[in-house]
Formats: C-alpha cells, sequence, structure tokens
C-alpha cells in the first residue's frame, strides 16, 4: 500500500518534470525560431517582399525581445501590438515592406524616427553598418535601449528627442526611415537625406500612404505606395510667421 502510493507520487513527479519541461521548450529560442521563419513564409513572403537580405534579417531578430512579457506569446502574430505609451510596434509586414523599399546595402548609415520597441532599428541594425534612431518619448527609448542590447545589437545609437529636427551632428544619411506618420514630409530630414539616398515615410493623418522618396543630383521624387495606419509624429516644431 505504501509503497503503491509511494510509486504514484514518483510517477506523477516525472509527469510533472515532464509537463515543466515542455514548458521550458516554449521560451527557447528553437520555438521562437519556428515562429519566426512561420512568421516570414506566411506573412511576408507570400505577400511582395522578396529581398533575400531582408527576409533573412526578419528570420533573425528575436520580434518577442522587443513586446513586454504579457504579449510574447503574440509578438509574431500578424498585426501591430501595444507597447506601452500608447504606442505599437508595427506589423511584421509593414516593417519587411519599409526596409524592402530602403535597398539597403552594408555600408549604409541609417536614421530612423520612432525607435519606439526598438525592433526596426534591429533589423536594419542586420543589414548596415550603424543606426541612429530618435524616439521622443525619453522611457520607450531607454526600454529600446535595453531590449537592443540584450539583443546583442551593438551598432544602433539610440536618443530621446524630437524626430522632426532629425540628428544634424551625424547626417547626411544614406537613408532614412520614419515610423511615425507626420502630416507632410518633414523638411529638415530630406535636408539631412544624401544625395543618391532614399527615405521611406507614411504621410497623413487619418489617411496615410508610405511616401518613398528619392534625392538624386537633379532633385527629389516622390513616390505614393500602399495605404497604412501608423501613430502620428508628434511635436511638429511651429513654424514662425
Ligand atoms: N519603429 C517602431 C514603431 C514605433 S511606433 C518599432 O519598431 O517598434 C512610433 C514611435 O514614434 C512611437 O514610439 C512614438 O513615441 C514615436 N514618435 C512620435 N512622434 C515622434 C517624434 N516627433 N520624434 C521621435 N519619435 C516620435
Amino acid at each position: 500500500m505504501i509503497i503503491d502510493s509511494l510509486r504514484s507520487l514518483s510517477l506523477s513527479g516525472l509527469t510533472l518534470g515532464v509537463v515543466l519541461a515542455c514548458a521550458a521548450i516554449e521560451t527557447t529560442g528553437q520555438d521562437f525560431q519556428a515562429m519566426r521563419d512561420r512568421m516570414v513564409d506566411t506573412q511576408i513572403r507570400a505577400r511582395d517582399v522578396n529581398d533575400a537580405a531582408v527576409l533573412q534579417a526578419m528570420r533573425r531578430v528575436p520580434r518577442h525581445l522587443f513586446v513586454p512579457d504579457d504579449i510574447r506569446p503574440y509578438a509574431y502574430d500578424d498585426r501591430p501590438l501595444p507597447i506601452g505609451r500608447g504606442q505599437t510596434i508595427s506589423q511584421p509586414y509593414i516593417v519587411a515592406y519599409m526596409t524592402q523599399a530602403l535597398q539597403l546595402q552594408p555600408s549604409h548609415k541609417v536614421l530612423e524616427i520612432g525607435t519606439g520597441s526598438g525592433y526596426q532599428s534591429a533589423v536594419l541594425a542586420e543589414l548596415v553598418k550603424h543606426v541612429y534612431s530618435i524616439e521622443i518619448v525619453p522611457d520607450l527609448a531607454e526600454s529600446a535601449r535595453r531590449a537592443l542590447a540584450q539583443a546583442g545589437y551593438r551598432n544602433v545609437e539610440v536618443r530621446a528627442g524630437n524626430g522632426y529636427l532629425g540628428w544634424p551632428e551625424r547626417a547626411p544619411f544614406d537613408r532614412i526611415v520614419v515610423t511615425a506618420a507626420p502630416p507632410e514630409i518633414p523638411q529638415a530630414l530630406v535636408t539631412q537625406l544624401a544625395v543618391g539616398g532614399i527615405m521611406v515615410v507614411p504621410v497623413g493623418t487619418s489617411y496615410q500612404e508610405i511616401v518613398i522618396i528619392t534625392k538624386t543630383p537633379a532633385g527629389v521624387t516622390e513616390k505614393r505606395t500602399i495605404a497604412v495606419r501608423f501613430v502620428p509624429m508628434v511635436s511638429k516644431p511651429s513654424t514662425r510667421d
């Protein structure tokens, strides 16, 4: 009798051990890697992003490290997610779309406006030499810095400040990506774009489109592309009349 109950106890101990081991697998990189591969195959490649380097970067960046703990299980879903302070981490497809539109080269110096979670910065950091990113909410800048360090990115510099002003000390930039929506194209950013450079920016208020701006020796061209919904780019400096 005693032996029987001891045996059943040790059996249930074994069962518990197996359950705990399964729970541990849930949090290993292996499992998240499978989620990322699925994300790339079903959400990104299945649409119109086919740049091999961009797809590779999307397979590598641990998106779950850039979202709050309680929403980690949804990190690889096909949608934006809340990151606190009323802000969001963009949908994976939109991150991939904008990154592809930038036509990045490894030697590039890139400016991002709207660091948010730091996820887009990490995707850029996989592909170029150096990323500068500006976030207007100091707490978000700090948590993005932490997430980027935890994920091992050393080539991203995050600054708390107003992105409308750009980062003149580091200009010109080969590429600029804006991940909050200004009502119109911020001219200071066009000025800080190198000749031969590309800027990708969601423009508009209730209706927004991703605009691809190319700067050539002959001037600046704008191409309107897909409709999107980003949080607004706030604190536009007032112009004097
Ligand atoms: N790229 C982000 C998405 C960020 S959402 C990511 O991958 O998670 C947009 C971010 O832009 C928000 O964090 C918001 O605080 C920031 N933002 C809004 N207006 C800004 C401005 N004028 N300058 C810099 N950041 C701004």
